[in-house]
């Protein structure tokens, strides 16, 4: 704390120290370095801001229309109406008859001539100064004026401790080097200059953060990043954990290999080989394998699982939802039993004995594969030897129940190694800057034989039309999808429509089966139904967004999605990849209900022209935002304050080479690096 005096407001904006105000950047700024006369002001004022100053010769407050005062300035050129609809007694004593004020608005055609609306007003002398530099808007919140802030930042730019801590250290040689061409400012000039522009300067490069400066605070807030993301990688490679070279007795994966009813495609063959040598390594593997719907994750996530098991350790599958835990419980089952493996199953809706049961087997050691809900960490559940943990789905996972995973996993888990399974891809960007920790293996392949999935955006008032369609898809022999609209306000209402579109659908195709599953059913029941699904039992599966994740019954062909406009991207992506998956050609119908607003027409459309996972996930990037895809670790505090994802890429990856550098060149210039661009927050970004 050096600015002694600073307002306790300015405290609770986190405006305590002098790097902090100089951290605080401008959002806009006001040009009020230029000062015209009140004729050339409504000639050039006109949809732009103009300053203006006269003598206020008249000054009324109006009751009709409504309650306004209106002011009237007078130079030696012309006369301007000033209108106030909300104002102040004191604003009425500023701007009394005689006065000298000087304006900022935009000019436009009133019913009395030209007149500016609510323009900002300051009492002064006709021959006062006008600033030389334009003036900085800064975000603020309530009870903080601008006026506040901007002293506080200038009295903290002329403090004498902000030199040194904004004093430049990046090599010269270095920069030269990774950016030859570069302009930048150094870092103090940068952030001097973003405070206080000069009255030429470029303001749209200002505005849009691609000013020269910009890119200066920019660079140094991702090297911060890269940097701490670095070291954190560095810090897990110390750690210790049980290698699983490939056995020269492979009798389980060997054994899986041999039983599985198709061949690996290439990119499951490439993923495996990665996955494989970080189980060889003697620090925990933290991987994320990635692969669209239906690219066959399981497959390789269960040659994991047969690797660890080989050498005499345990195995954990865990995933978000218990329909999900069933899938791979039943997949593992089927693979893995004739094998010879001790399965164990266990979710939060076990009756307490089996729970009992199930906990026993897998902390005395028999359970070899163990597989279930985060009941997995939740239930105080040990381990007698966890040698890998398989998280399916991660992202999808509650707040609260990631955060347990990650203690659990920083507690007694710690040694072992971690796969993380994700449908959702993470855009470029957000693996090299969030997830930059995180090794990452992409199936980019589906499996062979599959088709395409045609998608069609059609009506709500078609329904019937569409219903009429699926009459004669079932009569193919083919099963179907209907998914009924999502109600995020209310549970009871999305069982409802549900319920309606079950008896709807029930009565309208007296020939087939039709199946209704929904999250307000125990798990036995809902596993009931999708085993007479998968059977084909059932020909129509009417469906909640249960169905989102991971469900397999390929001879399920068609999906029909209700209300697709309340969905989003990841959601309908992750929905539709549900078909697809056999060799029927497959049809997606989302549905839609008028009015469509223009963010929801833009999302089905882009959803019908691709199945790009990768395309849609960027998409859902720059609509929502890096926040909802991470998740609850950085949702709050954003930890790049300056850098747009999208529009700054091509930074990141020179902040990543700079960073590597540092580290291994200059070792000692980056604990002040970090020191004072993250300050607190540094250990945060260990975490
Ligand atoms: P996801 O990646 O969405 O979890 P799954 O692992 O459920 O996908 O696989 C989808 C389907 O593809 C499953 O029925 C699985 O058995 C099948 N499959 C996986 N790999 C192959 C392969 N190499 N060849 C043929 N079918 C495969
Ligand atoms: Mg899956």
């Amino acid at each position: 704390m050096t600015t002694k005096q600073a307002p306790s407001t300015l405290q609770k904006m986190g405006l305590d120290t002098p790097m902090a105000l100089a951290l605080h950047l401008p959002s806009r700024y006001e040009d009020e370095t230029e000062l015209l006369t009140i004729e050339e002001a409504i000639h050039q004022g006109r949809f732009n801001s103009a300053q203006t100053q006269g003598a206020v010769i008249r000054n009324q407050v109006l009751f009709r229309p409504r309650r306004q005062m209106i002011v009237t300035i007078e130079d030696e050129t012309e006369t301007l109406n000033l209108r106030f609809l909300n104002f102040y007694p004191s604003q009425q004593k500023q701007m009394a008859v005689g006065v000298n004020i000087r304006v900022r608005g935009e000019v436009r055609e009133g019913f009395q001539g030209p007149e500016m609306v609510h323009p900002t007003v300051r009492a002064v002398a006709p021959d006062a100064p006008l600033p030389v530099s334009l003036t900085p808007v800064y975000p603020a919140s309530v009870g903080v004026s601008q006026t506040i802030i901007r002293k506080a930042v200038t009295q903290a730019l002329r403090e004498p401790s902000l030199q040194d801590s904004l004093a430049e250290f990046l090599p010269k040689e270095l920069m030269a080097e990774l950016l030859p061409s570069h302009d930048w400012p150094n870092l103090q000039a940068a952030i001097t200059y973003l405070h206080q522009p000069p009255a030429d300067a470029n303001t749209q490069a200002l505005l849009e953060r691609t000013h020269p400066a910009w890119r200066r605070v920019q660079f140094e807030e991702l090297l911060a990043q890269q940097i701490s993301l670095k070291r954190a990688h560095a810090i897990r490679r110390e750690r210790h954990a049980p290698s699983f070279p490939r056995a020269k007795k492979q009798s389980l994966e060997g054994g899986l290999l041999k039983v599985l009813p198709f061949k690996l495609t290439n990119a499951q063959d490439r993923v495996w080989s990665e996955i494989s040598n970080d189980l060889s390594q003697s620090f925990p593997m933290n991987r994320l394998l990635q692969g669209d719907v239906g690219s066959g994750k399981t497959v390789v996530a269960a040659l994991a699982a047969a690797r660890v098991m080989d050498h005499g350790y345990q195995a954990a599958i865990m995933a978000p939802t218990e329909i999900l835990a069933e899938q791979h419980y039943l997949k593992m089952k089927e693979w893995f039993e004739p094998l010879g493996v001790k399965i164990a199953w266990l979710s939060g809706s076990l009756k307490a004995k089996e729970k009992r049961l199930a906990q026993e087997v897998i902390e005395n050691g028999q359970a070899q594969l163990i597989i279930g809900t985060h009941a997995l960490i939740q239930e105080n559940v040990s381990f007698a030897k966890l040698g890998l943990a398989v998280i399916d789905e991660q992202h999808r996972f509650g707040v609260r129940q990631r955060l347990e995973i990650q203690q659990r996993v920083g507690s007694e888990l710690f040694y072992c190694h971690q796969l993380m399974m994700s449908a959702t891809p993470i855009p470029r960007t957000l693996a090299m800057t969030y997830y930059a920790d995180l090794d990452v293996s992409v199936i980019d392949e589906l499996p062979p034989g599959r088709k395409p999935i045609a998608t069609k955006v059609v009506k709500a008032s078609r329904r019937d039309e569409v219903i009429g369609g699926l009459q004669s898809w079932l009569s193919k022999g083919l099963q179907a999808y209907w998914v009924c609209p999502l109600i995020e306000e209310s549970e009871v209402l999305q069982l409802q429509t549900a319920v309606e579109s079950f008896e709807q659908l029930t009565q309208a195709l007296p020939d087939f089966k039709v199946g209704l599953v929904h999250g307000r059913l125990k798990a036995e029941e809902k596993a009931a139904v999708m085993a007479a699904f998968k059977a084909n039992e059932i020909q129509l599966l009417v469906a909640t967004t249960v169905i989102e994740v991971g469900v397999d019954v390929p001879n399920a062909a068609l999906m029909v999605i209700e209300h697709a406009e309340r969905f989003g991207y990841a959601q309908i992506h992750q929905l539709r990849g549900r078909v697809g998956r056999g060799s029927a050609d497959s049809v997606c119908i989302l549905m839609y209900a008028e009015p469509l607003s223009m963010a929801a027409k833009e999302r089905l459309q882009t959803l019908r022209e691709t199945s790009d996972g990768f395309v849609i996930a960027e998409r859902d990037l720059s609509l929502r935002g890096p926040g909802e895809l991470l998740g609850a670790k950085q949702s709050g505090d954003a930890m790049l304050r300056f850098v747009d994802l999208q529009r700054d890429a091509w930074l990141i990856e020179l902040a990543q080479q700079a960073a590597e550098r540092l580290l291994a060149e200059h070792a000692d210039l980056v604990e002040r690096h970090l020191e004072r661009w993250l300050g607190s927050r540094a250990e945060f970004l260990k975490a």
